[in-house]
């Protein structure tokens, strides 16, 4: 009812909630999440329950084929909120190319290297990151090394090294279907809007559209959207997104 609904909204901060589907309260709501990686959830890291920003976030990327901006403070589980979507839409969608069909930008290389250790723990796809500090051989190398090859492949990058590997023809987003552009207001901060602006121009020329899917999912997830440059940056990338905004509260 429409009273539950206000409750729960106001249980768990949410302020703006731009969707007609309504957020999962369980981890096994709608029946989103195969089995192994429920298991890995609630058995293996004990998270009995999502987040707000998770609840909210998997339903509607997952149900939903359009771009998505989540807002939501430091510490409230973006990771999962968008690790888990990718993770069952690139299952559900075997691809035949072995090639990136996800990119997670982020601001800084520890960032990187954390969502790949946290996104390879749930051994459902390949994670790589590609940060500044490492060679283009050693990222080369590192990106023919220790693959699964029956698993798809995850790229998680900061915006400048991905640039030089595109430049250098390491890395091909041919066949990118998911992008998320994770701490984007930290991104902003760190003045990389044009680096931003060049990936984005270079994955909307050398896409081909697949054969399960025709449009580039975008996904934007930011602590605030305080600022001109984030709004603007939000306003360009994302096209008619459902818009969730939580505030911590008080
Ligand atoms: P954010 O990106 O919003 O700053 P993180 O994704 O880094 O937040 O998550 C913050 C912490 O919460 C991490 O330690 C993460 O493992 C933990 N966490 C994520 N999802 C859950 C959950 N559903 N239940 C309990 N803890 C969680
Ligand atoms: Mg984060």
């Amino acid at each position: 009812t429409k009273r539950d609904w206000s409750l729960f909204k106001r249980e768990n901060n949410i302020t703006t909630y731009k969707s007609d589907i309504d957020p999962i309260r369980n981890w096994s709501d709608y029946n989103l999440i195969p089995r192994d990686i429920l298991t890995r959830l609630t058995i293996d890291l004990g998270y009995g329950k999502p987040t707000p920003i998770q609840m909210c976030s998997l339903p509607n990327i997952l149900m939903k084929n359009q771009d998505f901006l989540g807002v939501a403070k430091t510490g409230s589980g973006k990771t999962l909120a968008y690790l888990i979507p990718i993770f069952i839409k690139l299952l559900k969608t075997p691809s035949v190319h072995n090639k990136f069909r996800g990119l997670i930008l982020v601001p800084t290389r520890e960032l990187a290297q954390q969502i790949e250790v946290e996104g390879n723990k749930f051994g459902v796809c390949n994670l790589k990151s590609i940060v500044g500090g490492h060679s283009l051989e050693q990222i080369n190398r590192d990106l023919s090394l220790d693959i699964d090859h029956n698993k798809e492949f995850v790229l998680i990058a900061t915006p400048g090294r991905l640039i030089d590997c595109l430049d250098m023809g390491i890395v091909d987003l041919k066949y990118l279907e998911i992008l998320v552009l994770d701490e984007a207001d930290r991104m902003i901060d760190l003045g990389f809007e044009e680096q931003l602006d060049t990936i984005y121009n270079i994955i909307q020329k050398t896409r081909v559209a697949t054969y399960n899917n025709n449009n580039l999912q975008i996904l934007m997830f930011t602590a605030t959207l305080n600022g001109t440059n984030i709004s603007k940056l939000a306003e360009s990338k994302l096209k008619n997104p459902i818009i969730i905004k939580l505030t911590s509260s008080s």
